[in-house]
């Protein structure tokens, strides 16, 4: 489905990207594990086409899709849900959603109900439901995020990128974010999943790869991902 090959990206003349590649299956959860500053975000930012490779290839269905811009590749099936929380702040909740689906619509995938979708989102984040007529900027910092996080969703997309959705949340939130993931994962929704819970990230994941200074270091199946040794020092807390 998504297929990432030696990809090599960067700011300016700083490179970031060495090489890497990736294969995310259709209906698989893959984690992107690393410190800070490994690349993850950039990583996610190239494949979403918000900034440009300077060497390699990323394929979507085995479409090249790095050199689209990324309204284009959202159109195809990609969304993105960045890191931070990046919401339409003097909107509401369920016209942020609406938006969500907007690529779809001016797009050549089948355009669905976006109405049903939008009831769907709700479902799958209630506490957005209770809150759809919210301005989106007096949301709190957590369920912006979620809004984030479900608008990506309402693109009914082919492969959804999850940017750290836990990131600042309480911990009663990032237990509501991982059942979210799961729920998603049973529906069938293709996800790379970048997560500084690499634990929890490992434990919904079928597939895993670490990186260390924008290089892949280890791949595998994320349950020997779990078991092995050095993964579990740098990463797992030892655990
Ligand atoms: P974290 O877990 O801290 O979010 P990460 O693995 O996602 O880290 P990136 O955000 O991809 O790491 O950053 C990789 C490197 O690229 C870092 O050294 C960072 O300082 C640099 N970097 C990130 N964004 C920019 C930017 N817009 N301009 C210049 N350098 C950047």
């Amino acid at each position: 489905m998504l297929n990432i090959h030696k990809l090599c990206a960067g700011y300016g003349k700083v490179q970031v990207l060495h090489e890497v590649s990736m294969d995310v299956a259709k209906g698989q959860v893959v984690t992107l594990i690393g410190s800070n500053g490994a690349g993850k975000t950039t990583t996610m930012r190239a494949v979403s086409g918000m900034i440009r490779p300077s060497a390699g290839q990323i394929s979507l269905n085995g479409r090249r899709i790095d050199a689209l811009e990324s309204h284009h590749i959202a159109r195809l099936g990609l969304a993105h849900s960045p890191e931070g929380r990046r919401v339409f702040a003097t909107m509401s909740v369920a016209d942020n959603l609406v938006l969500g689906a907007f690529p779809r619509l001016t797009g050549s995938r089948p355009k669905g109900d976006v109405k049903a979708d939008l009831e769907r989102a709700m479902e799958l984040f209630p506490r957005l439901k209770e809150r759809r007529n919210q301005l989106a900027g007096t949301l709190s910092g957590g369920e912006q995020q979620m809004l984030a996080m479900a608008r990506a969703v309402m693109l009914n997309p082919e492969v959804v990128l999850l940017d750290e959705p836990s990131m600042g949340l309480a911990p009663i939130l990032v237990e509501e974010v991982f059942r979210i993931i799961e729920r998603l994962k049973a529906q069938g929704v293709t996800m790379l999943l970048v997560e500084q819970f690499a634990a929890a990230a490992l434990a919904v994941a079928d597939y895993g790869y670490v990186l260390e200074n924008g290089r892949i270091a280890v791949h595998g199946p994320a349950h020997k991902l779990r078991d092995d040794p050095a993964v579990k020092a740098a990463y797992l807390g030892g655990a």
